[in-house]
């Protein structure tokens, strides 16, 4: 994979009909053949901020592509037909053991997932998120390598991941009074 493209790029033939597309990285992907239309909307996904007692976040370490071994909140796609909510528990429980107590929608922020060449357009949800903190924490989903309670400075928000996730903690930092520049 020598280059990345937008996804509505990766569409060169319409995929109903297979004839070769004339409006190849339009939005949306209109077929002139059979009429077919496709919106390249963003999906979307969620994300986990669960802080402990003295204030750090719990971050997990990327096992796969994109941001390989760089962190990440606990998170992930929403199912088609879930809600952010249901996504938020079941990624945060197959992610890192968790079973949340609560949780607030914090903030969303744009996201683009750069993988295997094409670039999806994500919107990231962001809930501010608590837990039973005697629960054992397990990195048992095979995207994650391990589990860090990490104080959000400057040298961690920079091996983030995603820009959508480091904006996500800036806010989160500044919500609860801890400005992180
Ligand atoms: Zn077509």
């Amino acid at each position: 994979m020598t280059q990345t493209i937008p996804l509505a790029e990766a569409f060169r033939y319409c995929p109903r009909c297979g004839a070769a597309g004339d409006g190849q990285g339009q939005n949306p992907f209109h077929c002139t053949a059979c009429d077919f239309v496709f919106h390249f909307g963003p999906v979307s996904a969620v994300g986990a901020i669960i802080a402990d007692a003295e204030g750090r976040v719990l971050l997990i370490r990327r096992a796969k592509p994109p941001g390989q071994d760089q962190y990440g909140l606990p998170g992930g796609f929403i199912d088609p037909q879930e809600t952010a909510e249901a996504a938020l528990r079941r990624e945060v429980h197959e992610e890192v053991g968790l079973d949340l107590t609560g949780y607030e929608m914090l903030v969303t922020y744009p996201n683009t997932y750069d993988y295997r060449g094409v670039v999806l357009p994500v919107l990231d949800v962001f809930f501010v998120c608590t837990v039973d903190l005697r629960q054992p924490i397990t990195a048992a989903a095979a995207e994650v390598t391990s589990w860090e309670w990490c104080e959000c400075n400057e040298n961690v928000l920079s091996q983030m991941a995603f820009e959508s996730n480091r904006r996500a903690l800036r806010t989160y930092l500044r919500t609860v009074g801890r400005c992180s520049s």
